[in-house]
């Protein structure tokens, strides 16, 4: 007698910092509810899959990074698809994909996008609409919805796909082929869930009749072992959180309570996150060598010089700091690179954490993780940033993004946790389906940290586990070089604002960002202030931070030194182009009888005697020729009263400025095959630009919208507009 057995399905991701992976993890999971059986790998795993024989219906969930590139675990399967050219190659391929990028950067879901067009050129067939979802706007509002409709389309492809297999002899297969392609082109509807959908408020009400009484062993479900013993931390130890430098949060905020008709409304909650580590704290009597950062990839350099660029009350503080990379030719970098700086915890946060977690006397215990026996997550495994056998004070201060915006997912594995019934319901609100207006206003908008939840819902107690299983990798931070080794031999400029993140309910005071709030702090006592020559100013101070460059980049100035260009970087988006012109200035010393092409810079800033960062050298390099035209805007000079009217006239930001010179724009990059330079802020400036440079364009060459957007998608192409942005 035939056994029913379940239809597996693929499931491919590649993810930069493991949205898109926990996402392919989760459909893994959710598979079997479905009568599914899901094989998950990531695409670097090219052993354990084989699109060239795959015969079941295949699920990509990828990201994009950088400017439009793919993650790196994705970058040898984009590489071998772009490579290969047979029409056939993935005829027998059904497949659907799920994007994830960001509209603030140019290139959205560029990677799903290539990805998306490389299987269909190879034969491969979609069988479920793709999804492009937009962290910009939040990436649940496509995800949750593609998801919903993923399960129907999953089993319908599976069940054509069996039924051609095995109901067509050889000689129709072909025939059968083509026709169930053909029927399974996008028929599935989008549909969000409704919140009367029966099942999944069944699903809300069992959750609610399991949730546990608040746990009293530090690891959830696992006491942690110190040297044979087994210890139990008290939930009263883990809530003695209070008075530690972190400011406490009214109980009354719209963070953690909620208001009608959200507090009456039934509730989609997603499943819980299956567990799945075990960590065990292990006392030992030697001295833990790995104090500082894991230094693999990083180099040790010292801060030479440390310059306050901005002024009086200018809003942002700016600083220049230079390193001395004299003795490490690692660090060799070109004009238009840029270099991650590695940046710790703030050590009372991770003191909170510790306190937080019952753990403060702990700190310096070995942190062993392993996988649990019995874990229900599918493609479980010890996340890679987790180092074994290093303290718990090592782990919080370099491993764990503990400022993390915190995910969904997060916050309804805390559920569990939280003793307080308020406190409980918000949580479950917050993930749900129905509050994610409120998740949006209050924690993503809001860039709540993970810190700052926990010390909003003081009565969750989570165990060590839970955070490590969903807190990210601390990521370094990048920065532009904003200096030439021809001009600075042995030395590395970059620039920075202090990122000021104002109050919001879960942050009365407001806070710093992290790495410039540390980077600021660590240079504080020496810095150069303008005006003030260097020896009579305090001496440089002799601190050192952890960088590495990143890999080369396409952000460079023009080879042929006689290619015009223009470059627009307002704010600290300026800093590689003080790099690009240093370089330029250096040439042209050096081979003064050489034909160098036009340079324009527009610039922007709020005041000219507040943040006009660089002013004497920008006019050092028009007054040298080096820059053939600056163009300069104060968006908040002379315009106390608001009704001044920006235009091109009367220019206000950078983009006004380019309107201005429309014409000696469009002839550079339309007619004398020059090159466009863009740096700093992605959420408006970027794509303001990019909008006045598509006005441009059509007005310059008398073309439509979709001309004009073809165009400028060649000049990409070409390398020949260029972008360093970010948000
Ligand atoms: P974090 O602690 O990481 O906080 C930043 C977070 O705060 C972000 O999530 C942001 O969305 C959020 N945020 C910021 N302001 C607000 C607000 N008002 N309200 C709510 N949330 C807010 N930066 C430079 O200054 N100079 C450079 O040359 C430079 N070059 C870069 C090059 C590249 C390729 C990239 C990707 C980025 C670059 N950056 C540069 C940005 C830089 O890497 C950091 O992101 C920035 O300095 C902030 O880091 P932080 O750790 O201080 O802030």
């Amino acid at each position: 007698m035939p056994c029913e057995t379940k239809s597996r399905f693929v499931v491919l991701y590649g993810s930069q910092k493991g949205q898109a992976q926990s996402i392919a993890e989760g459909i893994a999971e959710e598979a079997e509810d479905h009568g599914l059986v899901a094989e998950l790998s990531c695409l670097n795993q090219d052993e354990k899959y084989n699109l060239e024989k795959e015969i079941a219906p295949v699920v990509f969930v990828v990201s994009t990074t950088g400017d439009g590139e793919p993650p790196d675990n994705a970058l040898q399967f984009v590489k071998r698809i772009n490579k290969n050219q047979s029409p056939d190659h993935y005829k027998h391929l059904s497949y659907t994909l799920l994007a994830l990028g960001d509209t603030n950067y140019a290139n959205f879901c560029n990677c799903g996008k290539t990805i998306e067009r490389r299987l269909q050129a190879l034969g491969a067939r979609q069988f479920y609409p793709a999804g492009f979802a937009d962290d910009g706007v939040g990436l649940e509002l496509v995800v949750d919805p593609w998801l919903e409709g993923l399960w129907k389309a999953v089993k319908e492809a599976s069940s054509k796909m069996a039924s051609v297999r095995n109901d067509e002899s050889e000689a129709n297969v072909k025939d059968s082929a083509k026709e169930f392609l053909g029927l399974t082109q996008p028929d599935v509807q989008l549909n969000l869930l409704s919140i009367t959908d029966q099942r999944s408020q069944e699903a809300v009400q069992t959750d609610f009749h399991n949730v546990p009484s608040a746990p009293s062993t530090s690891s959830g479900q696992n006491p942690s072992t110190f040297s044979g013993r087994t210890e139990f931390v008290s939930q009263n130890d883990a809530m003695q959180t209070k008075d530690e430098g972190i400011p406490h949060i009214s109980s009354s905020s719209p963070l953690t309570n909620s208001v009608p008709p959200l507090s009456q409304s039934s509730l989609n909650v997603p499943a819980l996150p299956p567990p799945f580590l075990d960590v065990t704290l292990v006392e030992v009597d030697a001295p833990e060598q790995n104090v500082g950062p894991l230094k693999e990839t990083f180099h040790e350099v010292p801060i030479s010089k440390a310059v306050l660029l901005s002024r009086g009350d200018s809003v942002k503080t700016a600083l220049l700091l230079e390193l001395d990379i004299s003795t490490c030719p690692a660090l060799t970098y070109q004009p238009g690179d840029s270099l991650d700086v590695l940046c710790p915890n703030r050590a009372e946060e991770v003191d909170y954490m510790l306190c937080r977690l019952g753990l403060k006397d702990r700190r310096d215990h070995r942190v062993h993780v392993a996988l649990r026996k019995d874990t229900k997550k599918k493609g479980a495994h010890v996340p890679p940033h987790i180092p074994q056998n290093v303290s718990l004070l090592f782990l919080f201060t370099w491993c764990l993004e503990i400022r993390s915006v915190p995910k969904k997912a997060f916050l309804r594995a805390l559920v569990e946790y939280a003793a307080d019934g308020t406190q409980k319901r918000r949580l479950q609100e917050l993930c749900s389906k129905q509050g994610a207006a409120d998740y949006n206003l209050h924690v993503r908008d809001a860039s709540l940290s993970v810190v700052e939840l926990l010390t909003a819902f003081s009565s969750c107690s989570p165990p060590l586990s839970l955070l490590i299983e969903h807190l990210p990798k601390l990521q370094p931070r990048p920065y532009s070089a904003a200096s030439s080794c021809l001009r600075h031999p042995g030395k590395l400029h970059f620039v920075f604002s202090v990122v000021e993140l104002p109050a919001c309910f879960g942050r009365p005071a407001g806070r710093r960002g992290l790495c410039t709030g540390w980077l600021f702090d660590l240079i504080h006592p020496g810095i150069v202030f303008p005006g003030k020559t260097e020896s009579s100013s305090s001496p440089a101070p002799a601190k050192a931070i952890h960088v590495s460059l990143r890999p080369s980049c396409s952000f460079r100035p023009p080879s042929e030194q006689s290619v015009p260009f223009i470059m627009v970087g307002p704010g600290t988006g300026v800093a590689p182009f003080i790099g690009f012109l240093q370089q330029r200035e250096e040439a042209r010393k050096r081979n003064p009888e050489a034909v160098f092409g036009e340079t324009w810079l527009f610039f922007g800033c709020r005041h000219r005697n507040g943040d006009y960062l660089f002013r004497e050298e920008l006019e050092g390099f028009v007054a040298s020729g080096t820059l053939s035209h600056l163009k300069v805007c104060f968006s908040r000079d002379g315009r106390e009263a608001e009704e001044a009217v920006a235009s091109a006239a009367n220019p206000r930001y950078v983009q006004h400025n380019l309107l201005l010179y429309r014409q000696q724009v469009a002839d550079i990059l339309l007619r004398q095959s020059g090159c466009f330079y863009v740096c700093g802020d992605a959420k408006n400036m970027a794509k303001d630009v990019n909008e006045t440079l598509m006005e441009i364009i059509k007005t310059e060459l008398h073309v439509d919208q979709l001309e004009a957007m073809k165009k400028l998608a060649e000049l990409r192409e070409k390398k020949r507009y260029l972008q360093d942005i970010w948000a």
